[in-house]
C-alpha cells in the first residue's frame, strides 16, 4: 500500500465515528479521524447536554461530555489518530478518495461520513447559550424531558412535524400541560401522528404562533408567543422550551457528490452503511432522520467499520 494513503478515514466526532473508529481499529485499518473543530463540539450533540439517561450501560446515568470522552478515550487506545480540524471538502470521484482540511489534503481508500445533524433552533431572546439554553430551553425532548424541571409544568414545543408531534406526545409524560406552537393552521406531521396529538387531553396545538422570548431566573419562567399575522403577543407561565424545527444534516461539505434524500440525509442501501459511492459509507444523524438516538448512531457507526473493513478486503486493500 502506498504510505500516504489511509486505508480509512473517519469523519465526525459523535458516537458514530467514534464507534466506527474502535471497531477501524481493532481490525487494524489505523483510522484517522477528523473530530472538527470550527463545524461544533467535537464529541458531537452529546457535548450539549446534560445528563444522559437512556444509554444502556450507566445504570446511574452519565453526562454526554463524559460519555464522549469516554468513547473517545477507547478510540484512541486501540490506534486511532483524531485531529481536531475541520474538512471542508471532498473528492470521491477517483480513487483513492481525496479529503480536505483548510490547510492539506488527505488520501484514503475508505470513507466513513459520521458528521452528524444540527438540531435547528431559533434564535430569540432568553433562547441562547449563557442565557437559558440547557436551563428550560434544549432541542431533544427524548434526551432531557425527564428532567426534574419539567415535572408537572407546562411545557411548550415548537413546530409542526413529526419531530414535533412526537415529543410533545413524550412530554406529556412528565408536564402537567404540553402546548405545541406552530407557526400555520395545519401539522406537516404524518395523519396518524396528527390524530394522537389532537385527541391527547394533555396537549392543545397553539396555531399560528412562533416564540418571540424566553424569560426566567436560574431557569425558564415564561415564553412570549406572537401571533404570526396580528402581531399580538401573550406570556405564557411554562419551564420548558423545546426546539423541534426539523435538523440540517452535515452534508455541506460533499459538494452533492454522495446522494441525498429531499432534506439532504445521506442515502444508504437499507440495512448497511453503503452510499451510492462505493468505498464511502455513512452513519450516525448524517444519515439518519428518524431515531437519532446516541445508541442508534453508535451501532449504525459499528455496522460501517464492517461495512469498510469488508468492502477493503475484497480490494485486498485492508492488509
Ligand atoms: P420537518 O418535517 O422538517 O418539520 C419541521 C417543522 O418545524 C415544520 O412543521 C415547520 O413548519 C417547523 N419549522 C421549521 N422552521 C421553523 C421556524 N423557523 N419557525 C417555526 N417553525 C418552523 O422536521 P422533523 O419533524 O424533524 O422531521 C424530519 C423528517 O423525519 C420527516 O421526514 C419526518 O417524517 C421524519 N420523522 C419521522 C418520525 C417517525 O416516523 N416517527 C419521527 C420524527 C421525524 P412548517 O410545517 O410550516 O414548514
Amino acid at each position: 500500500m502506498e504510505e500516504d494513503v489511509y486505508k480509512l478515514i473517519i469523519i465526525g466526532s459523535g458516537p458514530a465515528a467514534y464507534t466506527a473508529a474502535i471497531y477501524a481499529a481493532r481490525a487494524e485499518l489505523s483510522p484517522l479521524v477528523f473530530e472538527g473543530f470550527y463545524a461544533g463540539p467535537t464529541g458531537g450533540q452529546l457535548m450539549t447536554t446534560t445528563e444522559v439517561e437512556n444509554y444502556p450501560g450507566f445504570p446511574k446515568g452519565v453526562t454526554g461530555p463524559e460519555l464522549m470522552t469516554a468513547f473517545r478515550e477507547q478510540a484512541l487506545r486501540f490506534g486511532s489518530t483524531c485531529k481536531q480540524e475541520d474538512i471542508v471538502s471532498v473528492d470521491v470521484s477517483s480513487r483513492p478518495f481525496l479529503v480536505r482540511t483548510r490547510k492539506q489534503e488527505w488520501k484514503t481508500h475508505a470513507l466513513i461520513l459520521a458528521t452528524g445533524a444540527t438540531a435547528r433552533r431559533l434564535d430569540i431572546p432568553g433562547a441562547g447559550e449563557g442565557e437559558f439554553w440547557q436551563k428550560g430551553v434544549t432541542a431533544c425532548a427524548v434526551c432531557d424531558g425527564a428532567a426534574p424541571l419539567f415535572r408537572n409544568k407546562d411545557l411548550y414545543v415548537i413546530g409542526g412535524g413529526d419531530s414535533a408531534v412526537e415529543e410533545a406526545l413524550f412530554l406529556t409524560k412528565f408536564g402537567k400541560r404540553v402546548f405545541l406552537v406552530h407557526r400555520r393552521g395545519e401539522l406537516r406531521a404524518s395523519k396518524i401522528m396528527q390524530e394522537r396529538a389532537l385527541s391527547h387531553p394533555k396537549l392543545e396545538v397553539i396555531w399560528h404562533h412562533v416564540p418571540v422570548k424566553v424569560e426566567g431566573d436560574h431557569v425558564v419562567r415564561s415564553i412570549t408567543l406572537e401571533h404570526v399575522e396580528t402581531k399580538q403577543q401573550v406570556t405564557k407561565e411554562a419551564a420548558g422550551l423545546f426546539f423541534a424545527i426539523g435538523h440540517t444534516p452535515n452534508t455541506e461539505f460533499l459538494g452533492g457528490q454522495v446522494a441525498l434524500d429531499a432534506h439532504g440525509y445521506i442515502c444508504v442501501e437499507p440495512g448497511s452503511s453503503r452510499t451510492n459511492v462505493e468505498g464511502v459509507f455513512a452513519a450516525g444523524d448524517v444519515q439518519d432522520p428518524i431515531y437519532r438516538q446516541a445508541i442508534t448512531a453508535a451501532g449504525s457507526g459499528c455496522m460501517a467499520a464492517l461495512d469498510a473493513e469488508r468492502w477493503l478486503s475484497e480490494l485486498r486493500l485492508g492488509a
